[in-house]
């Protein structure tokens, strides 16, 4: 079958992102692990700066939310309680003649559903409930008795740790509680790149409320969220809100809205943004016996609160700035590629070039590199033509290359070239910092 030119372009991004050290497959040199994914330097940067970015709108720059950072093993009653040990589950279908496994919602999309679209054979058995969460053994003994989860996602560690952030930080409600941490899902059909996998990164926050002014706070952390993808740079006509019908809205939820991104393979979900009710902090004060029960004197009444959560995924954001930063440019010779990344997120923000390697250009523009190392994430290159470096740079996505050359050492100026209008602009050297500050700020 032909490959459509939209899917060459996630190949060619992959490509790069291996090419440049962003990504690269986990256990390469062992044949590589299915949907795994390893962060080089520049994505481990690049990953860095996105959560960095998520944690200061959610917390640092916020007096109403508080930080945590909870295990990934958790008691597995949890889980039980929170419904995952029962209800997180896929619909699978196997058939009965390759062997192969599918997703039942996925067979429902194709245009005969009842035919394995691996073999063609009809041979495919009744949906069978397949619970995505990863078990292990904690201790010596691997028997039931021991066994525990990888946590399929990080809001548990929020809820089950209310009352002690409510009483340690003494915040009143309206206020919530961020994390960023790792969550495991066992999936059937991990793919696309980094977009599903088995094992990924999530910023959570749970904004705990009044049930009476849950639409007000639904309103506000939406058009927060939206926002942020603003902050990022995320083109905006890419961008768009999916509302939860009654049939996909889950079993906890009153309100749910998907912010999706226009990827190569069609629209998908990067974040949700729902109303929880007061489902989960009843069910496990039901489990536990503990009051979860918020007494305020604005409301002079006891009460349950309803949590508004918005959901993100680090890795699918991460791949978001990329698809919507990578830009084929013929008209850049043959080194076409530049990554067009906010210089917020940007791994490397500026690269250094002596012009040529004499004339004492070196010596200035390794003091400029050293001096702007203390504030920035900053790359020397000497070597080879400076057209060479100046794509090698594009490809990264720097976006800004400052060249110190024969006129600096009479008039201490130096050139910027602008990454996406390829302008060069003279400015002081004493001036550079505060041009990168003002950028990448
Ligand atoms: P999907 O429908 O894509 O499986 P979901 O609705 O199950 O996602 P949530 O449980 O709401 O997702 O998780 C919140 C966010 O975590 C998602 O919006 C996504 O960004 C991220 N996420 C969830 N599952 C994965 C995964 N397997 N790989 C990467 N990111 C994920």
């Amino acid at each position: 079958m032909a490959k459509n030119k939209k899917n060459d372009k996630m190949d060619r991004l992959v490509s790069l992102c291996k090419r440049r050290g962003y990504i690269f497959q986990s256990s390469e040199i062992y044949g590589g692990l299915n949907s795994c994914w390893d962060y080089g330097p520049l994505g481990a940067e690049l990953k860095r700066n996105i959560k960095t970015s998520w944690w200061e709108a959610m917390t640092a720059r916020r007096d109403d939310i508080e930080g945590l950072d909870a295990a990934i093993l958790m008691h597995p009653a949890v889980w039980k309680t929170s419904g995952h040990i029962d209800e997180f589950t896929d619909p699978l279908v196997d058939c009965k003649t390759c062997k192969a496994r599918f997703r039942a919602e996925d067979l429902a999309e194709n245009k005969n559903p009842e035919q394995c679209p691996a073999c063609g054979n009809k041979t495919l058995t009744e949906a069978r409930q397949f619970n995505l969460m990863f078990k292990t053994f904690m201790g010596p003994v691997a028997d039931d008795s021991a066994a525990v989860y990888l946590r399929p996602e990080t809001a548990q560690g929020i809820y089950v740790n209310f009352l002690n952030v409510k009483n340690a930080s003494r915040q009143k409600i309206p206020f919530g509680i961020a994390q960023i941490g790792k969550a495991f899902r066992n999936e059937i059909t991990p793919g696309n790149f980094i977009f599903r996998t088995r094992e990924f990164e999530q910023m959570e926050m749970q904004y705990f409320i009044h049930p009476s002014e849950d639409e007000k706070w639904f309103e506000y952390w939406k058009e927060q969220r939206w926002n942020w993808y603003m902050e990022l740079g995320i083109n905006k006509d890419k961008l768009r809100w999916h509302e939860h019908g009654p049939d996909d809205l889950a079993h906890y939820a009153k309100a749910a809205y998907d912010i999706e991104y226009e990827f190569p393979f069609g629209w998908k979900e990067l974040e949700g943004v729902h109303n929880r009710t007061d489902f989960d902090l009843s069910r496990h004060q039901e489990a536990t016996g503990k009051d979860m029960g918020y007494i305020d004197e604005r409301f002079k009444e006891k009460f349950m609160p309803y949590i508004i959560e918005t959901s993100a995924g680090c890795d699918r954001t991460l791949l978001t700035v990329l698809v919507d930063a990578y830009v084929e440019d013929d008209s850049r010779g043959d080194k076409s590629t530049v990554l067009r990344l906010s210089p917020k997120v940007a791994p490397i923000k500026a690269a250094v070039f002596p012009l040529v390697k004499k004339d004492g250009m070196p010596e200035i523009a390794e003091k400029l590199y050293h001096d702007l190392k203390k504030r920035f994430k900053v790359f020397y290159d000497a070597g080879g033509s400076v057209g060479r470096r100046y794509a090698r740079m594009d490809e990264a996505g720097t976006p800004f290359c400052i060249t110190i050359d024969g006129q600096t050492k009479d008039d201490d100026t130096v050139t910027i070239r602008d990454r996406d209008s390829m302008e060069q602009t003279r400015y002081k050297l004493a001036e550079v910092a505060d041009f990168l500050a003002e950028k990448v700020e």
